[in-house]
């Protein structure tokens, strides 16, 4: 395989970063071939209610869960916004900043195709970089919008080697293992006095516990 230097963006609200995060994305650069993975957490997330956390809390939490992982870093340009974090603004900002040959890629869990047609400008987003898709268990097995089902159709790759030879352009779903783990279910849970710490990494959870968060 032409091992090409990617940039890996994983979006997301991260309130809090879990378990499951780290897994996937783990098990995704070790199959695609990713050397290093940029956690890009959202200021104010378009389709999702506000984050519980502030986003000081949140970029905290990040910091800590990638203390002793070299994989991961923290991109923090959307934060710095006070605007919604749009997907799309982010990928413009950063091809701006790069040559048109570098190789990006965007990683999503399985249910954000569910409502990516409601993302701002979503058909655009291949224009930009590659949409690499982790595996997630789905509460039932409603199908994809037909608009998302068709652009899958049209760009989908089954062939890594296709990502390492393109700066954009391409859909992959990939075989990561399904993690159960959402922070929807980590805060009803710590909310309900449940003990967490198997599911955050540990010093996430002591972190939570220190500040008193989602309770
Ligand atoms: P919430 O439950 O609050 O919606 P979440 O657990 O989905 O949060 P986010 O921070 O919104 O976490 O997720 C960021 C990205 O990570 C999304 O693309 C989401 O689909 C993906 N993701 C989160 N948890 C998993 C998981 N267990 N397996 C695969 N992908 C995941």
């Amino acid at each position: 395989m032409n091992q090409s230097k990617i940039t890996a963006l994983f979006g997301g609200t991260f309130d809090p970063i879990h378990c499951g995060h780290l897994q996937v994305a783990t098990a995704l650069a070790t199959e695609v071939g990713l050397d290093s993975i940029q956690l890009l957490p959202n200021n104010i997330p378009p389709h999702k209610p506000q984050p519980r956390a502030t986003a000081l809390q949140r970029l905290e939490m990040l910091k800590l869960a990638i203390q002793h992982l070299p994989l991961f870093s923290i991109d923090t340009r959307e934060l710095a916004r006070t605007t919604s974090s749009y997907t799309i603004d982010t990928l413009i900002e950063w091809r701006a900043e790069h040559k048109q040959t570098n190789t990006l890629v965007f990683i999503i869990g399985e249910d954000a195709l569910y409502t990516l047609n409601k993302w701002h400008r979503w058909q655009e987003i291949l224009n930009y970089c590659h949409l690499l898709i982790c595996r997630r268990s789905s509460p039932s097995n409603i199908p994809y919008p037909e608009s998302v089902k068709w652009w899958l159709q049209q760009h989908i790759t089954d062939d890594i080697t296709h990502i390492h030879a393109k700066p954009s352009g391409y859909i992959y779903l990939s075989n990561t293992p399904i993690t159960d783990c959402s922070s929807t279910e980590i805060r009803s849970k710590i909310a309900q006095g449940k003990n967490c710490a198997s599911l955050l990494p540990e010093l996430v959870w002591q972190y939570i516990e220190q500040h008193n968060l989602y309770r």
